[in-house]
């Protein structure tokens, strides 16, 4: 496959026009001087069928949720209903102007406010901030609020818990919020110690970031006990709530004792997720926080809504009210999906990901030999006495057409080697689980007797094997001739 560039032909032009009226204007005289181009810009020089053949054969070299199962782990790759993009672009809501006097935008401010009512209900936090546009900036937003909490009360804590199961972000947006970062262990069964917990928690510690289910899929059960060491020491506890997709209308974050939570709307609640495209972390506090949230908040003034301004705010996380259509979408899923609609997706989530942990049990022996949540973690550690890595037995799934699971996480447990994490999501049939862990089961053969296939994997993909770490130093933008 060529690259534009390498089709353009000098002249070759994707339009025609008629005839010049006005040749004797030179338009450069109607443009001021800074803003006309000094330098002739290399662009290709291309027909129109060429410009579509491009991109379009562009289009079909990707893979994504639409194109085939893509159970990556930690990362809720599931299926978001069309008909929710195309209501998050209707014109009364794309030309709204951010600007406009709150009179006539009441429409907009009206989904934001249900939308609200609707996290509180479905996690019992008390109220949200809508505006955080992704989970770390959610998070960014919660250890914040921690901190000025801890100032008001004339508090110094300049210490937060986080376990090493954690998501890369939360030591991430800890440590931008000014905290030093301590991390507590997980146990044998793959959630937190306690007892090293107790220990290290005192009054200098702000309090935990803590996911759950946690990030190797497994339910913190002492979730009650681990709220309570924090509490009893003044301590706050964030919740990192990406993984809601296993909680839905099962259980509600606030019972289990947690003050701060984010969502990430654009995992569970229908926007495609992933490419770095708009996301929403919104951020739902108990009562002893509201005062402290982002503005603005929208709530509900005489009758119309408004915006408002917590009074001790720890001022605005980005412009307006973050990424509007991504609310809308989170807003029609929730009212199309129902309130028995939403226990459903997080029931067949978790059955799917047990049935493939159940399945593939005996052939990738599993991290953690116990039921999971909503996503399961196996290993490929049986293999390497075939010469065959994780690493490969990924590669060769992509032969098949799947995209593969998270691999090589979680790495902080001795057990833990060769890892995948497989999240199938709600959006899956059986007949593609099916195929997918009969396709798995192959590969387990393969091992065994052609491992040399595996490790030159994939072999029918548009680019083979990389070299990963080269690749994203030394970027080779052209592809392979076929
Ligand atoms: C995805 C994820 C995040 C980060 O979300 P972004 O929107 O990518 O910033 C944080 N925590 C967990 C557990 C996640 O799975």
């Amino acid at each position: 496959m060529k690259l534009i560039y390498e089709r353009s032909v000098k002249g070759r032009k994707g339009y025609s026009l008629p005839p010049d009226e006005f040749e004797e204007i030179n338009i450069c005289d109607m443009i001021p001087e800074y803003a006309i181009s000094k330098e002739k810009k290399n662009l290709p020089e291309v027909s129109e069928v060429d410009v579509v053949r491009h991109f379009t054969n562009l289009s079909r070299l990707n893979y994504g949720v639409d194109t085939g199962f893509y159970p990556l782990g930690s990362c809720t790759m599931k299926y978001n209903p069309k008909i929710n993009e195309k209501l998050s672009t209707l014109d009364s809501f794309m030309y709204a102007h951010p600007c406009s006097d709150t009179k006539l935008v009441q429409g907009s401010l009206e989904v934001m406010y249900e939308l609200e009512q609707y996290l509180k209900e479905i996690t019992g936090m008390e109220r949200f901030a809508l505006s955080p546009s992704a989970g770390a900036h959610g998070e960014l937003t919660g250890v914040l609020i921690m901190r000025k909490y801890f100032e008001d009360k004339g508090e110094k804590r300049h210490k937060m818990i986080i376990p090493d199961s954690a998501h890369g972000t939360n030591p991430a947006s800890s440590a931008m919020a000014g905290f030093e970062v301590v991390e507590v262990r997980s146990n044998g069964r793959g959630t937190i110690d306690i007892e090293h917990l107790s220990s290290l928690m005192d009054e200098d510690t702000a309090g935990i970031m803590i996911t759950n289910p946690n990030t190797v899929g497994l339910f913190e059960e002492e979730i009650l006990s681990i709220c309570k060491i924090i509490h009893d020491k003044g301590g706050l506890v964030y919740y990192d709530g990406a993984n809601l997709n296993a909680l839905l209308g099962i259980v509600r974050p606030a019972d289990t004792g947690v003050d701060i939570v984010h969502l990430n709307l654009h995992k569970t609640f229908s926007t495609p997720h992933g490419g770095g495209g708009p996301g929403a972390g919104a951020v739902g506090v108990k009562k002893h926080l509201e005062e402290f949230l982002p503005a603005p908040l929208v709530s509900e003034c005489n009758g119309v809504y408004c915006f408002e301004f917590p009074r001790k705010s720890i001022g605005r996380m980005r412009a307006f009210s973050g990424n509007f259509p991504v609310l809308l979408k989170a807003y029609a899923w929730i009212l199309s999906v129902g309130r028995e609609g939403l226990r459903n997706v997080s029931q067949a989530s978790i059955i799917n990901a047990n049935y493939i942990l159940a399945r593939l049990k005996p052939y990738y022996r599993p991290s953690y030999d116990r039921f999971c949540m909503h996503e399961c973690v196996l290993t490929g550690r049986d293999y390497k006495e075939y010469g065959v890595k994780t690493l490969d037995i990924a590669k060769r799934l992509m032969d098949y057409g799947f995209h593969p699971p998270t691999i090589y996480f979680p790495h902080f447990a001795p057990f833990a080697q060769e890892t995948m994490m497989v999240e199938p999501t709600e959006s899956e049939s059986k007949d593609t689980i099916d195929e997918f862990i009969d396709t798995m089961i192959k590969i387990t053969e393969e091992a065994k007797e052609f491992p040399d296939i595996l490790r030159s994997a994939p072999h029918n993909t548009p680019v083979r094997r990389l070299d990963e770490a080269r690749a994203a130093r030394v970027p080779i933008l052209k592809l392979e001739e076929k």
